[in-house]
């Protein structure tokens, strides 16, 4: 897959440098936000939705622990978000891309697909994630192509450095670790 050698980011087509420093620009100011909803109980994901012309139609943080739901992570909640406020389950036609501090766990990956979105841009890989909080993010396997052949675009490893910080700062601040027990 092509990468940035300047910034280790990957994606599933050509970089355009355009989307990237628009993502940059985005996925920054959600993990400078993050702190915010991790002081009010949320996990540490956020995600936002967008329309083509710059225009935010959903954003939510991850709602697993505070309100006892499994799947409300910040991809499934910002979708849910959209969906409503566009009033369809069929995202498609208004060419969304959705943005996340982290790289989507294997259910967001389900729920993206079926949304019918059309680009994802994320920040931390799944790897770095597991390794720094102990999230089980799932196996998903070749997930880049596969979603570029249902024509979603995928840039990740968009600014790590911030987001790390943050997943650091959850951690040793001793906030909620949510899985289910062995
Ligand atoms: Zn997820």
């Amino acid at each position: 897959m092509p990468a940035n050698k300047k910034t280790s980011v990957i994606s599933n087509e050509k970089i355009d440098d355009l989307k990237l420093t628009k993502a940059n620009k985005i996925i920054l100011g959600l993990q400078q936000e993050l702190p915010k909803y991790i002081n009010k109980g949320h996990g540490p994901f956020l995600a936002a939705i967008y329309d083509s012309d710059g225009n935010l139609i959903a954003k939510a943080a991850n709602s697993v622990a505070n309100k006892s739901c499994s799947h409300n992570h910040a991809e499934m909640n910002a979708i849910k978000l959209a969906e409503k406020k566009l009033g369809t389950y069929d995202l498609s036609p208004y060419n969304l891309s959705i943005y996340v501090t982290s790289e989507p766990c294997m259910m967001c990956l389900g729920g993206i697909m079926w949304s019918g979105i059309k680009a994802v841009y994320y920040g931390v890989p799944s790897e770095r994630v597991t390794k720094i909080t102990g999230f089980d993010e799932g196996f998903k396997q070749n997930w880049f192509d596969e979603f570029k052949k249902r024509r979603i675009t995928v840039y990740g490893q968009i600014e790590t450095e911030a987001g790390e910080k943050v997943l650091k700062d959850y951690i040793s601040h001793g906030h909620t670790i949510y899985k289910p027990g062995k």
